[in-house]
């Protein structure tokens, strides 16, 4: 077909910059979600507010912000003003504790109500990794309990192949879970992954593991697989099933942790977890995260055994950024998640209009400025877990589709179990101009 607003984006120095990348660095960059075979090269040059712009001069609309941390956008001005102060007048890393590592633990508690104690980490699968052995620790219990498509970072505890086939999970609904990479050793065999919005499949995980088990951990919106919301009632049901059991529940929202709601899904639903992890958006772009619990629970690190360090946590630079967001959210929570939610609304129905209209099989999911906006095989009512997603989903006609976009200008990422994040950056223009190129490449590719 034709292309009719401009020419496809060329990605020729892009390409070049990632071959010489690849004589120094594992596969052209340090983490493999940036460069999956079927991406196309890009290798960013700068950014600034929701535009990103590549070392070949191609500008993009940017609806992956770095997969979550940017709440604020690219380079906003808090932040930036912040950082410099602390740089310039204060010192980046002390080594010694500080007033504003204090001063953000109060602000989170402001937000995480369930959160008395907390530590900072530095990234999402440290803090996930310190989460579970802290439940480890304070219930003396060895197993774990997840789900299906769940994510909480690469670390030994936890990492399991949460993409598998179909034909590799369990018909059962829950099982042992499936190592996430070579190299483990058996720690993974303590985990057991059960099917997401299954209370069944949880109750007989229980009933079979019950009094082994320290904790459920789960993402409650299941962000890694399609952005699939908890069934009403679904995590205050999961609560109280863990709690009979004795076991302990976490959240992990380095996702939806001031992002679906300043405080996170749990102020959403409603649902109080016994350890939170978080990071991503709290950190404005550095690298940050968090896991707390209550006073008593936390002091299994105060008073021991539990060890947790970190030369950086609480690195100064990554503390004053942390601060200038949550300032800025304490500032105007209302004007700033309803932006967020008005921009993600226009872009969802946005989406959803144009896919009933040129009757594109589709499921999109929204909450907050959070979306996946996924294309289905055929016509389907729903998808509510991992297996539902990774059956009906149009992976290949996806990846087309966002090859399609990216070279004319807006990029996602073209995993579809990966969602978009919006900022306040993004404006109600740039929305629409999204969704005039988005009815382009729906026409293009998807028809
Ligand atoms: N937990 C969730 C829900 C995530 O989405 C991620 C990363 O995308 C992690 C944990 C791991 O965080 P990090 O990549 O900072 O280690």
């Amino acid at each position: 077909g034709t292309v009719s607003r401009s020419e496809a984006t060329k990605s020729s120095v892009s390409a070049q910059v990632l071959e010489r990348a690849k004589k120094s660095l594992a596969g052209g960059d340090s983490s493999t979600m940036r460069v999956l075979p079927y991406h196309i090269p890009l290798v960013a040059d700068r950014a600034e507010g929701c535009r990103l712009w590549d070392v070949d001069g191609n500008e993009y609309i940017d609806l992956n912000m770095s997969y979550g941390p940017l709440l604020l956008g690219h380079r906003p001005k808090a932040v930036i003003e912040a950082v410099t102060r602390q740089i310039s007048e204060q010192g980046s890393q002390l080594g010694f504790p500080t007033e504003v590592t204090m001063r953000v633990a109060e602000k989170i508690k402001k937000l995480f109500p369930s959160i008395e104690l907390l530590r900072f980490a530095n990234s999402g699968t440290e803090a996930c990794a310190s989460a579970v052995r802290l439940a480890k620790t304070y219930t003396g219990r060895n197993k774990l309990i997840m789900f299906e498509g769940h994510y909480h970072g690469w670390s030994e505890a936890v990492f399991t192949k949460y993409h598998a086939p179909l034909e590799e999970l369990p018909e059962c609904g829950y099982g042992q879970a499936i190592p996430g990479t070579s190299g483990m050793g058996d720690s993974i065999k303590d985990v057991i992954t059960v099917q997401w919005n299954d209370l069944d499949a949880l109750e007989r995980a229980l009933a079979e593991h019950g009094p082994d088990v320290c904790a459920v951990m789960m993402e409650p919106i299941s962000g890694n697989a399609g952005l699939l919301m908890p069934r009403d009632g679904y995590l205050a049901t999961v609560r109280e099933m863990a709690h009979d059991a004795g076991a302990l529940l976490i959240f992990d929202e380095v996702i939806t942790g001031m992002r679906v709601s300043a405080g996170g899904a749990q102020e959403h639903y409603l649902v109080s977890p016994d350890i939170t992890v978080m990071s991503k958006a709290m950190g404005g772009g550095y690298p940050v995260s968090a896991f707390g619990a209550s006073a008593e629970m936390m002091q299994c690190i105060v008073k021991g055994p539990l060890f947790h360090g970190g030369v950086f946590s609480g690195n100064a630079i990554v503390m004053s950024a942390a601060e200038a967001v949550l300032d800025t959210v304490l500032a105007d929570r209302e004007g700033i998640y309803g932006h967020l939610h008005s921009v993600a609304d226009q872009l969802a129905n946005g989406i959803k209009d144009i896919y009933s209209r040129l009757n594109i099989p589709a499921q999109v999911n929204h909450l907050g400025p959070l979306l996946a906006a996924m294309i289905t095989k055929e016509e389907v009512d729903g998808l509510y877990n991992y297996r539902d997603v990774r059956r009906h989903a149009d992976f290949e006609r996806y990846i087309q589709f966002q090859h399609w976009m990216q070279q004319h200008g807006v990029y996602f990422h073209p995993n579809e179990f990966e969602p978009m994040f919006l900022s306040t950056a993004h404006s109600s223009q740039d929305i629409d101009e999204v969704l005039e190129r988005w009815e382009e490449g729906a026409r293009q590719c998807l028809v």
